[in-house]
């Protein structure tokens, strides 16, 4: 039995690429129909993450043209992650896969061929993995690169040059229902997940129009989501600092000691000076690494909902 695929694409405030690219993901849905591969009722999906732009408005004549494209829109704006999530667990219910996209052209669309190919092998999760970085800036690819170094060596296991790209079935999509948590990180999830997975890889194009929605700021924000989200490794480095400074006071006091002793005692503004101002800036760093645990704590016992679906057009009754 041919598969009926849900292509989810989240788009914030993207009416400026919409025009280009979403008639590009028609005709492969289409390609793939005509081949055999996917089922006649396969949709192109995309999810409005509360966009301030025209972008609803041209999603809404999208899905009015045809009904091969559907949407749903989000109350407001709550992030990629939470948009994807949204929109998979939308898809769920109609799909038996979905593959998650960034609406602006950077994926491949020739990838999704292979993927789908990847599913009737018998992979539940396939993974889209950029085979090079030379459309990005230098700032970005480094970024990238020490990002991985970092998430590893804070032990979260993700895979390295994949983003947002993947295609999940849906008991794929069941099983990740279940993590509720409102601290999102796909990528660190996913390969928790477990069943059988594989790899397509792509070269990622630039963005065809707009401008993108990770700058530094953001980036870094995911990064310490991503670590926060998954791995206790930075309190227990803190504990560790807490025994090296405690070591190395303890070392000092037995200095200090005989050095009152033996009669030598100077005015050691200095040393004190710097020692006091080492001290209260590792104490400051940990209670702040700590904090973000306790804020993760926080947000996660209020159970809010991750998202609110406010408006559907052309989604098939469940
Ligand atoms: N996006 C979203 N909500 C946001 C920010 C971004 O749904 O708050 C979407 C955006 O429209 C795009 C995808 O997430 O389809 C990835 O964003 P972007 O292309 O700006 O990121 P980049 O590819 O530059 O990392
Ligand atoms: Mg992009």
């Amino acid at each position: 039995m041919t598969p009926v695929l849900y292509l989810v694409i989240p788009c914030y405030n993207e009416e400026q690429v919409l025009p280009l690219t979403s008639g590009k993901f028609k005709a492969k849905l289409d390609e793939l129909v005509s081949a055999g591969k996917i089922a006649g009722n396969s949709r192109v999906m995309f999810v409005n993450d509360g966009s301030k732009d025209t972008t609803w408005d041209i999603l809404t004549s999208l899905c009015e043209e045809d009904e091969r494209y559907a949407a749903i829109s989000l109350s407001r704006n709550r992030g990629h992650q939470n948009a994807l999530v949204a929109g998979l667990m939308e898809a769920k219910k109609h799909a038996d896969i979905t593959i998650s996209m960034d609406c602006d052209g950077q994926d491949d669309i020739n990838a999704i061929g292979q993927m789908v190919d990847e599913y009737a092998k018998g992979n539940e999760i396939v993974y889209g993995v950029r085979n090079d970085r030379s459309t990005d800036s230098w700032f970005k690819r480094s970024s990238a690169r020490s990002y991985y170094r970092f998430l590893k060596g804070m032990g979260v296991d993700i895979i390295p040059d994949h983003a947002d790209y993947r295609l999940m079935s849906a008991r794929v999509l069941d099983a990740l229902e279940g993590y509720g948590e409102v601290n999102l990180f796909l990528r660190g999830i996913i390969p928790q997940l477990g069943f059988k997975q594989s790899v397509v890889y792509y070269s990622r194009a630039e963005r065809e129009a707009g401008k993108t929605h990770y700058p530094l700021s953001k980036m870094i924000a995911l990064a310490i989501d991503g670590v926060t989200s998954f791995s206790v490794r930075p309190l227990r480095i803190i504990t560790l600092l807490g025994l090296i400074v405690a070591f190395l006071s303890f070392i000092g006091i037995i200095y200090v000691l005989v050095s009152f002793i033996s009669g030598y005692v100077v005015d050691g503004w200095a040393s004190t000076t710097c020692i006091l101002c080492f001290v209260s800036g590792i104490q400051m760093i940990s209670l702040g690494v700590i904090g973000e645990y306790i804020g993760k704590i926080y947000l996660e016992t209020k159970q809010r909902p991750r998202y609110i679906v406010s408006e559907k057009k052309n989604i098939p009754e469940e």
